[in-house]
C-alpha cells in the first residue's frame, strides 16, 4: 500500500512485542541474545537481519530511520549521535587520503572547520563556490573529486541552492552529491528527488522541534549506506535507543509542525519587510529572495528560518537582542520557542569582516528561527526590538 508522507511518519513502526503495545516502547538495550550457537554465527555472519548490538542497530533506531528513509525517498540510511558525526562520518566513510571535495563556502560552521582543520590531516582538501557562483562550480573539479556538498537553505543567511543543477554537474563529473537538508527537514525538500545521492539532517534541529535532544542521520543510497554503516558500527557514533525513541515520535507531528513554523516564519518575514529599522529581508518564499524561483521549484514552504538586516551595523544587532522580551536568545533553531540569534557578533565572530560577507553575514544580520507560539506576540516583540 503506497502512503503519503504524514501517514508514514504515523505509521512506520518497528514490530510490536508480546504486550502488543500501541505506541513503540523504549529498547534501552545494549545488547540481545542469541537462541544458541548457530544462531550467533548466522546473525555474525549477516545471514539473518537482526539486531546484535546497539552500535550497530536497535529497534528504536531502526524505527526512526526507516521513517526518514521513507520520508526522503531514500534505499537506506543508518542514525547518529549528532548532526556532526552524521557529517563527519559520512565524509571518514566514504573518502580516501588524497580525495577533493567541492563545496558551497555557505556550510554549518562545524562543518567549515571540519573541511579547514580536520579533513587535511588526512590530505583530504576543499575547494569553495559562493552560493551566487553556482557557474564556478566545474571550474573548481579535479581528477580526484569526489563529493560535491551543499546545504539548502543555508545557515545563516537563508541562501538557496539549485539542487538540481548541482546533480547535473555531479552527475556529468561522476561525483556523489552529498546535501545537508536540516533546514528544510524531509517534510519541505526531498533532495534525492533532484538527484542527490546522499542526504544528511541534524535532527537537533525541527525534526526534535522541542530542543530536547541531539541527533543525526544519513540516509540515500544502499552502496553508500552500506560503507557508513561499517565504518559507523566500527566507530562508534551511533545514536542513542532514547533519543532515536524521542525523535521518532517527533517525527509523526513534524507535518503540523512543519506547516505552521512555515505560516509563522512567512507571516514575520512580511512584518520585517515593511518596517522602516530593516535594510532587507531573506525568506526562501518572499519574492524578494534572490533563488525564490528555485526556492519554489524545490520546497514545500520557505521553512522557519527568517534572516534580516537591521540599519546600524553590529551595534544595532546587539542593542535588538538586548531589547527582545519574549524570544529567546540561543543558540539553537527549529525549536518550538522562538529563537534570536546576532552571528557577526556570536557564531561568526572569529571570522574577518570579509569572510562574513562571503557568506551574507551582513553586520546587522540577525537570525530568526520562528517558533510556534501565536505569531502576532513574536511580531509583536520583534517590533518593540526594533523600535526601541
Ligand atoms: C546544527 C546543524 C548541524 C550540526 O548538527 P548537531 O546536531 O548540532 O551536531 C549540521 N548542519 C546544519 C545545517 C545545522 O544547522
Amino acid at each position: 500500500m503506497s502512503q503519503n508522507f504524514e501517514t508514514q511518519a504515523v505509521r512506520i513502526q518497528t514490530e510490536r512485542s508480546q504486550f502488543s503495545e500501541h505506541s513503540t516502547p523504549l529498547y534501552l538495550t545494549s545488547s540481545f541474545i542469541f537462541d544458541d550457537a548457530e544462531d550467533m554465527r548466522a546473525s555474525f555472519a549477516e545471514e539473518k537481519q537482526r539486531n546484535l548490538y546497539s552500535r550497530f542497530s536497535n529497534p528504536n533506531t531502526t524505527e526512526f530511520v526507516d521513517k526518514i528513509v521513507a520520508m526522503e525517498g531514500a534505499e537506506a540510511g543508518y542514525a547518529f549521535a549528532t548532526g556532526m558525526s552524521a557529517v563527519f562520518s559520512t565524509f571518514a566513510a566514504l573518502l580516501n587520503s588524497g580525495d577533493h571535495i567541492v563545496s558551497s563556502r555557505s556550510v554549518f560552521g562545524s562543518t567549515h572547520s571540519l573541511f579547514t582543520k580536520y579533513l587535511p590531516k588526512w590530505n583530504i582538501e576543499t575547494s569553495y563556490f559562493k552560493v551566487n557562483e553556482v557557474d564556478k562550480v566545474e571550474s573548481l573539479i579535479q581528477p580526484n573529486t569526489k563529493i560535491l556538498y551543499a546545504e539548502s537553505p543555508t545557515n545563516p543567511a537563508v541562501d538557496v541552492l539549485d539542487l538540481e543543477l548541482l546533480s547535473t554537474i555531479a552527475k556529468k563529473h561522476n561525483l556523489l552529491l552529498v546535501v545537508d537538508n536540516c533546514f528544510a527537514t524531509p517534510y519541505l525538500q526531498n533532495p534525492i528527488k533532484f538527484g542527490a545521492d546522499l542526504v544528511i539532517h541534524s535532527a537537533t534541529k525541527l525534526i526534535d522541534g522541542q530542543g530536547r535532544v541531539l541527533g543525526g542521520v544519513t540516509v540515500g543510497k544502499a552502496d553508500l549506506v552500506r560503507e557508513i554503516y561499517l565504518f559507523s558500527r566500527n566507530t562508534g557514533p551511533a545514536m542513542s535507543p532514547f533519543n532515536a525513541w524521542v525523535l521518532s515520535k517527533s517525527l509523526e507531528t513534524l507535518a503540523v509542525r512543519a506547516d505552521k513554523h512555515c505560516e509563522n516564519a512567512l507571516k514575520v518575514a512580511q512584518f520585517l519587510e515593511n518596517h522602516p529599522e530593516v535594510n532587507f529581508v531573506k525568506y526562501p518564499f518572499l519574492k524578494s529572495h534572490p533563488q525564490y524561483e528555485v526556492a519554489k521549484k524545490q520546497m514545500r514552504l520557505g521553512g522557519n528560518i527568517v534572516a534580516f538586516e537591521i540599519k546600524g551595523g553590529v551595534e544595532a544587532g546587539r542593542r535588538f537582542l538586548d531589547r527582545i522580551k519574549l524570544c529567546s536568545l540561543s543558540a539553537n533553531l527549529g525549536d518550538s520557542r522562538t529563537i534570536v540569534t546576532h552571528p557577526s557578533s556570536t557564531t561568526h565572530s572569529k571570522l574577518s569582516t570579509e569572510d562574513r560577507l562571503e557568506v551574507g553575514i551582513t553586520d546587522g544580520l540577525v537570525r530568526c528561527s520562528v517558533g510556534l507560539e501565536f505569531v502576532d506576540d513574536v511580531i509583536e516583540d520583534l517590533n518593540q526590538a526594533l523600535n526601541n
